[in-house]
């Protein structure tokens, strides 16, 4: 069968190599005289069992989970660190590990956080679960754990592409420093949040004929910050034990000056979030409804957003006694995406099947957050209590008909109130961990992702700590 090579539309520098053999690029996808080209042009960068795409919380745990099962990984991360938007974005805590005080995800996410809270960079807040965190140990303690797996990381390099062989990926594309790479693999897994690779890959995604996204939202850290004060003990640590996490003294404020006539822009909680540093605070407070699949909407929207967060700091500082001597100390390398592309999977988790707990045969990880959907425009957040952790299945990990590929973490398949709760990092590590073993397994039974025995699949979850 033809081996084809599939691009991201505007791939930096393949444009130019595919014009300079004379042949332009056409829908996100090489003219056919540009594949010889362009292939020529490639350097391998070696063969992998398993490659994950992605070193955010879903990634980061894939990788780990296929490592310890036996099969040689190498993880694909654009930034030098791992993490996603606990890292990259800002995003507090890490949520949430527990139902009404019973822990629901295990196994490897656990496990690191422990790692974390004994090297002084985690705190448990009880009885939810969340877990507060260091963001920069949360870099090193992730590293430290993948690199003890034995996984070849490939930091600082952007996944542009991918070869296919019909609906089989071959290898996939990377360009950094030493130009443009190719990684081969028996398995890959999708991982990068905005499901690049699936989407690359030709994968049928989610619908979205609204085109309805929930917010981006461009985190910072304040310091200088009262942190001693009532206001911020209730408000900066988000056990459950003392009402809702939005700090809603901050927000009356906000809102009267806003009926007031200040000239303040939409704004989500604000949500104040421990960074476990006297002083110093992590903001969610701004938002864009913006697609962050499109460079030139979320460029838009991320320096709008930077503009916002020194209005909200001025305000803060201004209005708010707790915050009269704060100052940027530092905004996320990004802003964070809450919603983008899923693929349209084997199954799609429903709300109705989510909130209802749906155990499924295949089960593979919970989610015991609240369904949180944060309106596009405007100041508003739907949000819906679960009344027991809910269950996700092996099948929205996968597509129909692409025998060797894996998604994890929210670009999984589900439809949009279902993702405003399996989006939080606890659920999505959970998912990660899911999907590392079962792509080491589907090696090892030398059968397509959706012909493995997920009854296996299950039971060794459950071994390892999983508690499904
Ligand atoms: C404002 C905001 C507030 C939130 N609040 C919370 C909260 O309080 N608690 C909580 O638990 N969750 C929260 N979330 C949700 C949560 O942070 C994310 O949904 C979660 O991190 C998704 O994990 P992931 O691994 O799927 O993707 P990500 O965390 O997005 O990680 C994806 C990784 O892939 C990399 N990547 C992407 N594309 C490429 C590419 N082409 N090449 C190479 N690398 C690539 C990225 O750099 C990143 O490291 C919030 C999200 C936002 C935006």
């Amino acid at each position: 069968m033809d081996r084809r090579l599939f691009l991201k539309e505007g791939a930096a520098g393949l444009a130019a190599l595919a014009l300079s053999s004379g042949t332009a690029l056409a829908g996100g996808k090489t003219a056919a005289g540009a594949q010889e080209s362009l292939s020529s042009r490639i350097r391998s960068a070696g063969k992998y069992d398993v490659v994950v795409c992605g070193g955010g919380p879903a990634g980061f745990i894939a990788a780990i989970a296929a490592a310890r099962q036996g099969a040689k990984v190498a993880i694909i991360e654009r930034y030098s660190f791992l993490g996603g938007m606990a890292t990259m974005g800002y995003v507090a805590p890490i949520s949430e590990f527990a139902f009404n005080g019973e822990r629901v995800i295990g196994g490897i996410p656990w496990e690191f956080v422990q790692r974390l809270e004994a090297l002084g960079g985690a705190t448990v807040q009880w009885p939810k679960g969340n877990v507060d965190f260091d963001i920069e140990l949360y870099k090193l303690c992730a590293q430290r754990m993948v690199l003890e797996a034995g996984v070849q990381l490939f930091m600082r390099s952007s996944l542009i592409g991918c070869e296919m062989e019909g609906t089989r990926l071959c290898s996939v594309i990377i360009e950094n420093k030493n130009g443009l790479e190719s990684l081969e693999a028996e398995r890959f897994i999708d991982a990068t949040g905005d499901g690049d690779l699936a989407f690359m890959a030709g994968v049928p995604m989610q619908a979205n004929p609204e085109k309805e996204l929930q917010p981006s939202s461009y985190c910072f850290v304040l310091s200088g910050v009262d942190t001693d004060s009532e206001l911020l003990g209730r408000y900066m640590y988000h056990s459950g034990k003392k009402g809702g996490s939005e700090c809603t003294p901050v927000r009356n404020i906000l809102l009267k000056l806003k009926a007031e006539g200040a000239d303040l822009p939409d704004f989500g909680g604000p949500w104040f979030n421990s960074v476990m540093h006297k002083g110093s605070v992590a903001v969610n407070i701004t938002r864009a409804a913006t697609d962050s699949t499109d460079n030139r909407d979320f460029t838009a929207a991320e320096c709008r957003l930077r503009e916002d967060i020194f209005r909200f700091t001025d305000a803060l500082r201004r209005n708010v006694p707790e915050f009269r001597n704060c100052y940027v100390a530092s905004t996320a390398p990004q802003a964070g995406i809450r919603e983008s592309r899923r693929i349209l999977g084997v199954h799609t988790v429903t709300a109705d099947e989510y909130v209802a707990g749906v155990k499924y045969d295949d089960r593979v990880s919970r989610g015991a957050h609240q369904i949180d959907m944060h309106a596009s425009k405007g100041s508003g957040q739907v949000l819906i209590k679960l009344k027991q952790a809910a269950y996700v299945p092996y099948r929205a990990l996968i597509a129909k008909d692409f025998p060797n590929l894996l998604v994890a973490g929210r670009c999984i398949s589900c439809d949009r109130k279902a993702l405003a709760s399996l989006r939080v990092q606890a659920s999505c590590m959970g998912i990660g961990q899911a999907a590392g073993v079962a792509a080491a397994q589907s090696i090892r039974e030398a059968r397509a992702v959706q012909d493995i025995d997920t009854g296996a699949l299950v039971a060794t979850l459950q071994s390892l700590g999983t508690l499904i």
